[in-house]
C-alpha cells in the first residue's frame, strides 16, 4: 500500500468555488476577525485570490475558549471509536474534494498541480485515515488504563505544504482526544479555509478545530495563550527558538519541526540514473521549499564530473511555469520575500567563489520565479553550504571516503534528513548509523508515510510527527 492509494476518489469532480472573502473559523462558524483583513495572492501571477480575516489577540481568545469548551463538554467525553468516525469522515471528504483542494493549494502556494494532486492531497487523506485508525486502538492499547489527551493544542504551520502540515498537526491531535486552534501561514491560508468547510460538512462538533488566520503576531498570541496545553510548531529555526523560550516554564508541552540542510550522499557504486532522478527530486520538488530538501549534494570525487553533467542535462528538461498546467515541473516561489532571500544567498554563493549554473528556463514576466540552479566548487564553510536556502538551489560538494562523507554530512547545525545512494546495503546501513539526522533515505528521497516518524536532531527541532510517536506527542506521558 502506498500513499498513492489515497489519490482522489474517481467521483472527485468538485470544482473550486472561491469566496471573495473568508472569515476566521471559530466554534464551528466563519466569523469576522478584529484585525485588518489581508489579501492572499497567487505567487504565479501576483493576482489577488481572496481577502482573509486577520485574528488579533481577542479573536485568539475566542478561539481558545471555543476549543476549551469543546474539549470539556464534547470531545473528551467521546470514545476513541467515535472520534475515529469523525476522522474517517473527514478523510473521505478530503478525497471527494481532492481536485478542488489541489487547485486551491497550487493557486495559493505556487506549487505544480501534479504535486498538489498526486502528492500533497493524497498524503493529507492518508494522514487522516491513518490516525482515524488509531483513535479506537488507544482505548485499550496497553498504554495504561486511560491514556489522557493534553487538552487544547495551539498549532502554527508554514506555507510550503499548507494542507499537509495542517493534516500532520490536526489528525494526531484529534485522534488522541485534544481540541485544536491552528494558524496557517499568512501567504497560504486558502486550503485551510476550504478544510474548515469540510469540517462543517463532516458535522465535527463546534470548537473541536478552530482556524485563525493572520501573521506572526497571531501565532505569537496563540502559542502564548495561558489556556493552551500544547504547542506544536513547524517553521523556521529562528521562530522555533523564540517559541521555545517564550513557553519555557509554562508547563506547556512543545514539539518543534524546524529547518534543515540535508546531505544527499552519492557513492561511486550508486545506480547513477536513479541517483540523478533522486537528486533532482530531492532539491527541486516543491521548488526546494522543503524542510528536508537534499540541498547539499555530497558526491564521491571519482564520479563528480559525470553526475554534474547528467544533472545539468536533466535539469535542462524541467518545465518551469504555470502551476496549474499539468506539465509543469517547477512552479512559482511562494512570495517576493522568499525570492529575495534565494537571490541574496545565491549571489553570496557566487561572491564566495562557487560556480553557478542555472537551467535555461523562460521566466514569466509576472510572479515570483527562480530557475533550478546548481553550484559547484562549493567550500564547506561557504554560506550556501551552511544556510537553509529553501529554494531550488543545490550546492555540490565532494568526498573521497565514507568517513569524510559522514563528517561533511554532519557538519551542520541542522539534522532533519539525509539520503544515501549506493549499491551496497552494508555500506548504506553503516553510514546511516552515523548520520545525525532524523530521517535517512536509502536510494530514494522525499518519501513520506503517515506511519513513519519524522523530526529533527539538533537545531532541526524536537519531538516526532507521524506514526505512534506523533500520537504520543498529544498524550500525557509523552511516549510509549
Ligand atoms: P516562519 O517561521 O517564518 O513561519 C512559520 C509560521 O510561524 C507562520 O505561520 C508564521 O506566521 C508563524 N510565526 C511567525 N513568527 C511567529 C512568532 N513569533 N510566534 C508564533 N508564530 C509565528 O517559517 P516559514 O518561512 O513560514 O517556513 C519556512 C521554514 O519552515 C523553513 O525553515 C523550513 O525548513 C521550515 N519547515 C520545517 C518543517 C519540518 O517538518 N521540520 C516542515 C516545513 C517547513
Amino acid at each position: 500500500m502506498s500513499f498513492l492509494d489515497y489519490a482522489p476518489a474517481p467521483e472527485s469532480t468538485s470544482v473550486l468555488n472561491l469566496q471573495k472573502s473568508y472569515g476566521l473559523f471559530i466554534d464551528g462558524q466563519f466569523v469576522k476577525g478584529h484585525g485588518k483583513p489581508f489579501a492572499t495572492i497567487s505567487p504565479a501571477s501576483e493576482e489577488r485570490i481572496a481577502e482573509v480575516a486577520n485574528a488579533n489577540a481577542k479573536d485568539v481568545d475566542a478561539a481558545v475558549a471555543a476549543a476549551r469548551r469543546a474539549y470539556d463538554r464534547t470531545w473528551s467525553k467521546l470514545s476513541g471509536a467515535d472520534r475515529g468516525k469523525y476522522l474517517f469522515r473527514i478523510a473521505r471528504l478530503i478525497q471527494e474534494r481532492a481536485r478542488e483542494l489541489a487547485v486551491a493549494e497550487s493557486l495559493d502556494n505556487g506549487k505544480p498541480i501534479k504535486e498538489s494532486r498526486d502528492v500533497d492531497v493524497p498524503l493529507v487523506a492518508a494522514w487522516f485515515f491513518y490516525y482515524a485508525g488509531w483513535a479506537d486502538k488507544l482505548d485499550y492499547a496497553g498504554l495504561g488504563p486511560n491514556p489522557r489527551a493534553l487538552g487544547v493544542a495551539a498549532q502554527v504551520i508554514p506555507w510550503n505544504f499548507p494542507l499537509l502540515m495542517l493534516a500532520w498537526k490536526i489528525a494526531p491531535a484529534l485522534a488522541a482526544g485534544n481540541t485544536v486552534v491552528i494558524k496557517p501561514a499568512e501567504t497560504t491560508p486558502l486550503s485551510a479555509l476550504i478544510f474548515a468547510e469540510i469540517l462543517q460538512q463532516a458535522d465535527l462538533p463546534a470548537g473541536v478545530v478552530n482556524i485563525v488566520t493572520g501573521a506572526g503576531d497571531t501565532g505569537e498570541a496563540l502559542v502564548n495563550h495561558p489556556d493552551v496545553n500544547k504547542v506544536a510548531f513547524t517553521g523556521s529555526t529562528a521562530v522555533g527558538r523564540a517559541i521555545a523560550k517564550s513557553v519555557a516554564g509554562t508547563g506547556k508541552k512543545v514539539t518543534l519541526e524546524l529547518g534543515g540542510k540535508a546531505a544527499n550522499i552519492v557513492f561511486d557504486d550508486a545506480p547513477i540514473d536513479q541517483a540523478v532522478e533522486g537528486i533532482v527530486n530531492g532539491i527541486f520538488f516543491n521548488q526546494g521549499h522543503v524542510c528536508c530538501a537534499g540541498s547539499r549534494l555530497l558526491v564521491q570525487e571519482s564520479i563528480h564530473d559525470e553526475v554534474v553533467e547528467r544533472l545539468k542535462a536533466r535539469m535542462s528538461t524541467l518545465r518551469l511555469g504555470d502551476p496549474l498546467d499539468k506539465n509543469t515541473d517547477i512552479g512559482a516561489i511562494n512570495s517576493r520575500e522568499q525570492l529575495d532571500r534565494i537571490r541574496e544567498l545565491s549571489d553570496i554563493g557566487e561572491a564566495e567563489g562557487a560556480e553557478r549554473w542555472s537551467a535555461p528556463c523562460e521566466i514569466p514576466e509576472k510572479g515570483f520565479w527562480f530557475a533550478p540552479t546548481i553550484f559547484t566548487n562549493v567550500s564547506t564553510s561557504s554560506r550556501i553550504a551552511r544556510d537553509e536556502i529553501f529554494g531550488p538551489v543545490l550546492s555540490v560538494l565532494t568526498f573521497r571516503t565514507p568517513a569524510e562523507a559522514i563528517t561533511k554530512a554532519n557538519n551542520t547545525p541542522y539534522g532533519l534528513s539525509a539520503g544515501i545512494w549506493s549499491d551496497k546495503g552494508s555500506k548504506i546501513l553503516a553510514v546511516a548509523d552515523q548520520l545525525r539526522a532524523g530521517v535517512v533515505w536509502a536510494n530514494t528521497f522525499n518519501r513520506f508515510d503517515p506511519s513513519s516518524p519524522f523530526g529533527g536532531y539538533k537545531e532541526s527541532g524536537y519531538g516526532r510527527e507521524g506514526g505512534r510517536h506523533g500520537l504520543a506527542a498529544y498524550l500525557e506521558g509523552g511516549s510509549w
